[in-house]
């Protein structure tokens, strides 16, 4: 179904991810330092830069590619996606994202994106957060969320169309080192962007090219309260912190409580529209419809009848 994620490993001073080159490596090539936890009497021991024991920092990457791929073969959704170009008065007036004119600007200098509808204007949004509460006030998680602006304004914040697509760990804060964990994410839309995946639409029944751009990044300004999108995104990052349940591993049980979710909510949508395969119908679906002569009938009689 597309729910996968990768578990990457990190040096703990920010500097590398263990991926392509450095895969194979057991320290950080720029600090030295290795990336698995050492035990302090292990410290003098030529053991030190061994890969054996837990891993000192993970970046939790929950891949976007599928999980588009996920949102179109949903027909509802795929509808939804396209709802900014189809029927929409265009009266000067911003009620969508794509209403502005940085992102019309965009669609003049790159024509053939903005000639598929379906193609996806995504934002970046990002915000520390604390899963231990008042017991580990240093302890930092930076979760990585994407929005599709493609929705209607009344569904592009909402928690389902919110997707998780990265959890730092701490435990301390990224601060300018974030980018070196943006990686893989930045891989994942270089080729969106590029070449673009080839993607069904469960709405039009057809295979197409999706191609995905960054438009913006929703950022954390204290002093632009106001103005800022934050909202969403903080309730979200509370909801997320909720689903700590182990405090050894806090990353681990949000990542995986959300795909868990994730593939929950796929299924029973899926399951609902689903015709079942070689399986009689029931003698009884009539009467639950509301048809026939038996079945709960709820009668509420008016105040005449009184
Ligand atoms: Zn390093």
């Amino acid at each position: 179904m597309g729910m996968e994620y990768q578990k990457i490993h990190a040096c703990p001073n920010d500097c590398i991810l263990y991926k392509h080159e450095f895969q194979e490596m057991h320290k950080c090539p720029r600090c030295g330092v290795s990336q698995c936890k050492v035990k302090d009497d292990d410290e003098c021991s030529s053991d030190k830069n061994s890969k054996k024991g837990p891993p000192t920092k993970v970046l939790w990457y929950l891949l976007i590619i599928p999980r588009f791929k996920r949102l179109f073969a949903n027909g509802d959704d795929a509808k939804d996606l396209t709802c900014h170009a189809n029927g929409r008065n265009c009266d000067g007036m911003i009620r969508h994202p794509t209403d502005s004119s940085q992102l019309k600007k965009i669609d003049c200098l790159y024509p053939s994106f903005d000639k598929e509808a379906r193609n996806l204007r995504l934002g970046l949004a990002t915000d520390g957060m604390n899963p231990y509460g008042s017991f580990n006030t240093q302890h930092s998680l930076w979760p990585i969320l994407l929005v599709i602006l493609n929705f209607p304004p009344w569904l592009c914040m909402k928690r389902k169309y919110m997707m998780l697509s990265m959890m730092i760990s701490g435990p301390r804060q990224s601060r300018n080192d974030i980018d070196v964990y943006l990686s893989p994410l930045i891989e994942d839309l270089t080729k969106c962007w590029d070449e673009g995946v080839l993607v069904f639409d469960g709405f039009q029944n057809e295979t197409f090219h999706l191609r995905a751009m960054l438009f913006c990044t929703i950022n954390d300004f204290a002093t632009y309260g106001n103005l800022r999108w934050m909202y969403s995104v903080e309730r979200y990052i509370k909801i997320l912190k909720g689903y700590t349940k182990n405090l050894h591993r806090p990353e681990a049980s949000i990542v995986e409580r959300y795909i868990a979710e994730e593939a929950i909510e796929f299924c029973s949508e899926y399951i609902e529209k689903a015709k079942p395969v070689g399986l009689l119908e029931s003698r009884h679906d009539e009467r639950v419809r509301g048809k026939g002569s038996r079945g709960l009938h709820v009668i509420t009689p008016s105040v005449e009848g009184l």
